[in-house]
């Protein structure tokens, strides 16, 4: 059971998100160009591939920094509306494990709901605006849910948080945008996805089949080590 990760765990799950961002650029900017203005995907494929250069750099580091100069390099590559906002994300998870090398679902929890306040607090949504925050506000109340349920196993906590932000997500189409670009559109946004509410399921979903691989090569390790001992 994977109970606890490391820095070496956050950096694949960076990794992952980068790459799977990076496949999934022109649909994202696909469903932006239906309510926004079409740059989404390539944005937040520019910022992510520019933290894939730079990790190297600072990947030996703790988990809080990690995650901090990712958001650091969101927020100055990204542009638009959104990279300050998935930039503050990153770095407020990050500053609330600052200096760890080590995280459970409790610290995750506490990450959950400052990376919440503080994409609350730049960009003044509710839940029900049709924005990310209708992924992120369901994710950190699974993940609290999981916790309250003494949950250990890192893979089942990530399940009930990424259906919960897929309900989310969902839950997006049905609303009228009054943030961002899509608010411009109005009743016209009814139906469509909010882009940057996709964008953070995809990363949290990433987060899931990276824990998943991780889970894996643990089980085949304990089996390598009990057939040699
Ligand atoms: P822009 O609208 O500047 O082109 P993007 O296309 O990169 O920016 O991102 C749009 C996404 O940003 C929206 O789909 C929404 O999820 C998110 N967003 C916009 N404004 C806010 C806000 N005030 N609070 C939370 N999220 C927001
Ligand atoms: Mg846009």
């Amino acid at each position: 059971m994977l109970s606890s990760l490391k820095s070496d765990n956050v950096v694949l799950i960076i990794r992952r998100i980068a790459d799977t961002v990076h496949s999934k650029a022109s649909f994202l900017s696909q469903l932006d160009a239906e309510v926004g203005d079409g740059d989404h995907g390539i944005n937040l494929d520019r910022g992510f591939t520019e933290v894939g250069n730079r990790l190297p750099r600072y990947q030996d580091k703790d988990i809080g920094t990690i995650l901090e100069e990712t958001g650091t390099i969101l927020i100055s590559s990204v542009g638009g509306a959104s990279g300050p906002l998935f930039g503050t994300l990153f770095r407020r998870a990050g500053k609330a494990v600052n200096g760890t090398s080590s995280i459970s679902l409790n610290d995750i929890v506490t990450m959950f709901e400052a990376a919440e306040t503080g994409v609350i607090t730049l960009g003044g949504a509710k839940v029900g605006d049709k924005t990310m925050l209708d992924v992120l506000d369901p994710a950190a109340k699974a993940a609290k849910k999981a916790l309250d349920a003494e949950e250990l196993d890192l893979v089942k906590a990530f399940e009930s948080i990424v259906s919960a932000a897929e309900a989310g997500l969902e839950s997006t189409k049905s609303l009228v945008a009054s943030k961002g670009r899509a608010m411009y559109l109005g009743e016209r946004s009814h139906g469509k996805y909010d882009v940057g509410a996709f964008s953070l399921f995809i990363i949290l979903k990433s987060v899931l089949e990276t824990l998943r691989g991780i889970e894996g090569d643990q089980i085949h390790t304990d089996k390598r080590e009990l057939e040699n001992s």
